[in-house]
């Protein structure tokens, strides 16, 4: 990958649906943004609350999701929505939402990809920070059934490599998949790949009062002989969506970043434990700043 400048949104653009957790409608605007300010979101349902940075800083703990918050206003969810700007390079951008999270939209990063790219991209004058993994890091889930390792790549370039395994009983089949990064690629790779659960899942989140308002339809619900009232659009959609949401967990370093990921079953927490660590492990000082 060459140095590249730093890209916002030409215009403002806005995305209309509904939480998958909470069922409430909800807007999301997102708006052009200066320099060196980044990816944060913006709670406007809570006047006066100040921007959330999308960085690791902000990130706070929960099951399957990521969420950011700043001690008094918290943005779920926000996992789809940064992949479609860390995928298509928007590095600074201002996402105001008008709820407690980012919309469901289709499971995917299909629709933000969509409103993104209408808006238009444009390019700004400061070059892009890039973090270069020379040194290999690794990060497990609590119980061992996960990890994702990052090392250095040859070539200045990012690549994810996914093993999904949720072994022999589990109806979604074993999928692996390694993906080079570039904005090209993401779109017509990644973006369109869906959120998955399993049906038994979908009872237990329904029971705890989230997922009223979600329907088979709008994401890929696995039953025992696969999907229900849905279709897959690719036969590994599921890794797919893996990477995707690796693209948007990475983009919390803020940076761009050229190295190996190797993934095995890693979920959001994983994602973000070897983001701290890579963030650890490589000072400031190694990070290139890219000559104005
Ligand atoms: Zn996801």
């Amino acid at each position: 990958m060459q140095p590249r400048r730093q890209r916002t949104i030409a215009r403002p653009a806005e995305f209309h649906g509904f939480g998958f957790l909470t069922g409430a409608d909800v807007t999301l605007r997102f708006l052009p943004a200066a320099e060196n300010t980044g990816l944060r979101f913006q709670r406007v349902d809570l006047p006066g609350t100040e921007p959330i940075p999308a960085t690791l800083d902000y990130v706070v703990l929960r099951q399957r999701r990521t969420a950011i918050s700043n001690g008094t206003a918290t943005v779920e969810l926000i996992e789809h929505v940064m992949a479609a700007m860390a995928g298509l390079q928007i590095d600074n951008c201002l996402v105001q939402v008008n709820a407690t999270e980012c919309p469901g939209a289709d499971g995917s990063s299909l629709g933000f990809v969509q409103t993104l790219l209408d808006a238009g991209i444009i390019e700004q004058s400061a070059f892009r920070e890039v973090l270069v993994v020379h040194e290999a890091c690794l990060a497990r889930g609590d119980d061992d059934r996960s990890e994702i390792s990052a090392g250095h790549i040859f070539r200045r370039t990012l690549v994810i490599s996914y093993e999904l395994d949720y072994g022999p009983r589990s109806p979604i089949k074993p999928q692996l998949l390694t993906f080079e990064f570039s904005p090209e690629a993401f779109v017509t790779s990644l973006a369109f790949a869906r959120t998955f659960v399993l049906e038994t899942e979908i009872a237990a989140l329904k029971s705890q009062g989230y997922g009223s308002r979600v329907t088979p339809a709008d994401l890929l619900v696995f039953g025992p002989t696969g999907v229900i009232g849905n279709e897959l659009r690719a036969p590994d959609e599921c890794v797919r969506h893996k990477i995707l949401d690796c693209i948007g967990d990475f983009a919390l370093l803020g940076c761009d970043i050229h190295g190996h990921f190797r993934a095995y079953r890693s979920g959001h927490n994983v994602n973000h434990a070897i983001c701290r660590s890579v963030a650890e492990a490589h000072n400031p000082l190694h990070r290139l700043r890219q000559p104005a």
